[in-house]
C-alpha cells in the first residue's frame, strides 16, 4: 500500500500502477508558456477560476501529482508535442487583417494537412482524460462519465477512435482580435462540457490553447450541426479549421477574469523584479 511521506501521499501512477508519480501538467506546459506577450523567463501568470473566485499564481500551469508516472505521461508527451506543432503553424494561417484596432476577418473552414490521422484527437482525449482525473474538489474538474475509461483506451493503450468520438479545431477570433502578431497568444482556457449544436445538440468538451479552441465529440453517435461537417477531423489527413464569429462570445468569460487578476499580476510580478 502507498505510505505517507513528508512530501505527501505516494500515489499509485492510474495507467500502470506504478509508483512514484511526477507532476503530471494538465495543460502542456509548452501551451502554458507561450501565453506571454513576449518572452520574459521569470514571468509568472494568475490563474482564476471564476466559479470559485479562487487565484492561484503559476508559472507553468496546473499539475496533478497524482495521476501519472514519467513512462505513462511521456505517452501523452508525444501528442501533445505534435499537436503543439500543428496548432502552432496553424496559427500562422492567415484569416483576416488588422489595422489599429480594426479586424477584418474572413469568416469560413481554412485547409490544413495532419502527418499522422488522429493523432490530434489522442492529445485532445488526453487533455480531458487528465482533468477528469484530477480529484472532484479540484477547480478544474471535469465528469465526462464513461468517456473517460474510452479516452483512457484511446490514448494509452492505442485504440482505435470510433465514430462516436470525433474533434474539430476553431481559430479563437477573441485571441486573434488582441494582437497584431499572430504569434502571439493571449490566453488559455480549460476544458468546460456541455451540450452543442442547434437542431440535434451533442454532448462535447471544449478547451482553448493557441488561439484555437478545441472540440471533442464525447461518445455520442451522429455529427452536430455545430460546424461545417469537412470540419471533423476523424480519419482525415485533409483537414479543415472553422473560423466563425461565434468564438468571439465562446469564451467571453476571460475578459472579466483578466480585469479581476490585473492587480494580483502586477503585485506577482513587481514582487519577483525586486528579487
Ligand atoms: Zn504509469
Amino acid at each position: 500500500m502507498p505510505t505517507e511521506t513528508e512530501t505527501g501521499p505516494l500515489t499509485q501512477c492510474l495507467i500502470c500502477q506504478k509508483m512514484p508519480t511526477i507532476k503530471a501538467h494538465l495543460l502542456p506546459e509548452a501551451f502554458v508558456r507561450q501565453i506571454f506577450h513576449y518572452p520574459k523567463a521569470d514571468e509568472q501568470h494568475v490563474i482564476h477560476h471564476p466559479d470559485t473566485g479562487q487565484k492561484v499564481q503559476s508559472g507553468t500551469g496546473r499539475f496533478d501529482r497524482a495521476i501519472l508516472c514519467a513512462k505513462c505521461d511521456n505517452v501523452l508527451g508525444r501528442y501533445e508535442d505534435s499537436a503543439f506543432r500543428l496548432i502552432n503553424r496553424l496559427r500562422t494561417v492567415p484569416i483576416g487583417t488588422k489595422c489599429g484596432t480594426e479586424n477584418l476577418v474572413k469568416t469560413g473552414t481554412y485547409p490544413f494537412r495532419v502527418p499522422v490521422v488522429n493523432e490530434f484527437i489522442r492529445f485532445a482525449c488526453g487533455v480531458l482524460w487528465k482533468y477528469a482525473s484530477t480529484p472532484l474538489e479540484s477547480p478544474g474538474h471535469i465528469d465526462i462519465g464513461n468517456c473517460k475509461a474510452l479516452f483512457e483506451n484511446i490514448c494509452f493503450h492505442g485504440a482505435d477512435i470510433p465514430e462516436s468520438v470525433d474533434a474539430l479545431i476553431e481559430r479563437d477570433l477573441f485571441s486573434f482580435a488582441a494582437f497584431k502578431d499572430p504569434s502571439q497568444v493571449y490566453y488559455y482556457c480549460t476544458p468546460s462540457v456541455g451540450r452543442r449544436g442547434e437542431r440535434a445538440p451533442k454532448r462535447m468538451a471544449w478547451f482553448s490553447v493557441g488561439g484555437f479552441t478545441i472540440y471533442l465529440k464525447l461518445d455520442e453517435p451522429g455529427l452536430p450541426d455545430y460546424a461545417p461537417k469537412k470540419c471533423w477531423m476523424r480519419g482525415r489527413k485533409q483537414c479543415f479549421f472553422n473560423a466563425t464569429m461565434r468564438s468571439l462570445f465562446v469564451n467571453q468569460g476571460i475578459h472579466s477574469s483578466i480585469g479581476l487578476t490585473h492587480d494580483d499580476l502586477a503585485r506577482l510580478n513587481r514582487s519577483l523584479k525586486k528579487k
